[in-house]
């Protein structure tokens, strides 16, 4: 068993660095305060080639596959969770939810644009009746001829506002429930009917744009079915697991800057004349951080690989995501502690990094609902049945 990274990966976390300090951290706190996203750094990262990283090349991705997005979702996640979150929606579900149950054609009409960010994805699911249970939704799509006409409104959808290519998920056949009846559409932005209305106004992740989508009679071709009609349940929630194992890296990252910026301040900062670093109150917030960190490192590299090796992950994805989101919370909760009053300062990155680090243990299925997903495959050779 060999854990050193390869050398391609090593210079592409290097490559993700380099850009990360001098492209996104200068202006991590300004798309904070404005409340919006830069899409000056959406363009730049489309430019450099990071957002198709887990596509093939045919589809215009990179062929770096999980690791290499769990690489750029770890980097970025320890420097700017709102510019990660964009990311996250656009790769991780968005796009990833056409390159998952998309056809041949779909994909090569649509990755190309949206590996190089000419295009940007959402993934529309949640509605204001359907959250944790998403097969409540009541979006519908009615087929008429070889069209759907789909009616109805999602909310909290990250990229919403600046999206050209909705992922979206809605009933087909009511009879049917979720297992047939709810069925994956590709919407196009200037689709007439389609409308983002309200922007949610959030505590953290500000310069990530989050809101309600609306669907009025929107007529789509029949080419715009994601995979088989009825399957489109099935292609959501594996494309959550991806989702949730990116999640996981993203915590990976900031948990590890939390670390960092707790190293630095222990050593510089004195009190009754010696650094702080040397009370032990500030040594275990140190050692316990640093013991998640390596373990939290190892479930999602790991996981990673299962995927890149074509294995089941489903449970796993669900561990990264919740262990990932509770690390990283955590260790800023702890980051800011160790700060005192600067810690709770706005001149400083810890509140931003606070208040961005919380929304992970709520989206893509909150914590509760990973810790069901575990539980559902961990009793389930032992006959016990979970369910929500
Ligand atoms: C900033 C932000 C961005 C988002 N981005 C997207 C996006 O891009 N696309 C998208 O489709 N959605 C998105 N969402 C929606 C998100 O995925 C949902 O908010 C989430 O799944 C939870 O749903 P809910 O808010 O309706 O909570 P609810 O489902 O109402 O849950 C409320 C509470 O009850 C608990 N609960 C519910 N059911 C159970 C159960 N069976 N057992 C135990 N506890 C339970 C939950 O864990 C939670 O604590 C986003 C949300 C936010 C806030």
């Amino acid at each position: 068993m060999d854990f050193t990274l390869p050398k391609k990966y090593q210079l592409f976390r290097q490559m993700v660095r380099d850009f990360a300090e001098q492209e996104v951290r200068p202006r991590a706190k300004q798309v904070d305060i404005v409340g919006k996203p830069d899409m000056e750094i959406v363009r730049l990262l489309g430019e450099n080639g990071l957002l198709g990283i887990p596509f093939p090349q045919e589809y215009g991705g990179s062929g770096l596959g999980e690791l290499g997005y769990c690489l750029l979702m770890e980097t970025m996640g320890g420097v700017c969770t709102s510019t990660t979150t964009t990311l996250g929606a656009h790769i991780g579900i968005g796009a990833m939810a056409i390159y998952l149950g998309g056809s041949e054609r779909q994909k090569r009409k649509y990755l190309p644009d949206l590996a190089t960010g000419k295009k940007i994805a959402c993934f529309a699911l949640t509605e204001a009746g359907a959250g944790s249970d998403a097969g409540a939704i009541k979006t519908r799509a009615i087929r008429d001829g070889d069209k759907y006409v789909i009616t109805g409104a999602k909310v909290y959808i990250t990229n919403g506002p600046i999206a050209d290519v909705f992922s979206v998920m809605a009933v087909t056949d009511p009879n049917l429930g979720v297992r047939g009846g709810v069925t994956a559409f590709i919407v196009e932005k200037g689709t007439p009917g389609l409308s983002v209305s309200k922007e949610e106004h959030k505590m953290g992740i500000r310069g990530s744009a989050t809101s309600e989508i609306v669907f009025d009679e929107v007529v789509v071709p029949s080419a715009n079915v994601l995979g088989p009609v009825g399957a489109g349940f099935v292609n959501f929630m594996a494309t959550l697991d991806t989702g949730r194992l990116g999640l996981g890296a993203a915590g990976l990252g900031c948990a590890e800057a939390a670390l960092d910026l707790m190293g630095r301040y222990a050593a510089g900062r004195s009190q009754f004349g010696r650094p702080i670093g040397e009370k032990q109150s500030i040594q275990w917030l140190v050692a316990n951080t640093a013991v998640e960190i390596e373990a939290l490192r190892s479930l999602v590299y790991r996981t990673a690989w299962m995927v890149d090796t074509h294995q089941p992950y489903t449970k796993e994805a669900a561990m990264c995501k919740l262990y990932g989101s509770e690390v990283a919370s955590r260790a800023i909760d702890r980051a800011l502690q160790v700060h005192g009053a600067l810690g709770y300062d706005r001149d400083f990155p810890i509140e931003r990094m606070w208040r961005d680090a919380r929304i992970a243990e709520i989206f893509e299925g909150t914590n509760e609902i990973q810790r069901i997903v575990i539980a559902g495959q961990v009793l389930r050779p032992y006959g016990v049945r979970v369910s929500p």
